[in-house]
């Protein structure tokens, strides 16, 4: 068996054509209403145009219960990123604390020995 190439999943969703004639673009929500809910719209849209204005959901909306947990689940996720972001800063100062803290250790037993 051939194996699924990435987004293989959604490619096997046909594309409609928007109202310019165009073939329209698959788009995955990340809202808190919508979370992971696909949808078409023109290729032209982009950040706050709307293209053709064309837009319609490829999977149908979730029932309230799994929207509340998937977006819990997103909000969790972004927690825990915000939390490694900030721990890998904080790990950062830490070495520059320790390569520091060495550095002076060095200075003070080559003093002493020089
Ligand atoms: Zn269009």
């Amino acid at each position: 068996m051939r194996k699924e190439p990435p987004g293989g999943e959604e490619l096997a969703v046909a594309a409609p054509h928007c109202y310019c004639g165009r073939l329209a673009r698959l788009q995955t929500s990340w809202t808190e209403s919508n979370p992971l809910r696909r949808f078409f719209v023109c290729p032209k849209s982009e950040r706050g145009e709307n293209g053709c204005g064309f837009f319609v959901w490829v999977d149908i909306e979730m029932p309230r219960r799994e929207i509340a947990l998937m977006a819990w689940l997103l909000r969790t996720k972004r927690e825990v990123e915000d939390q490694i972001v900030r721990a890998r800063a904080r790990e950062k100062k830490l070495w520059i604390a320790l390569f520091i803290s060495w550095a002076f250790v060095f200075m003070v037993w080559f003093g002493n020995v020089g």
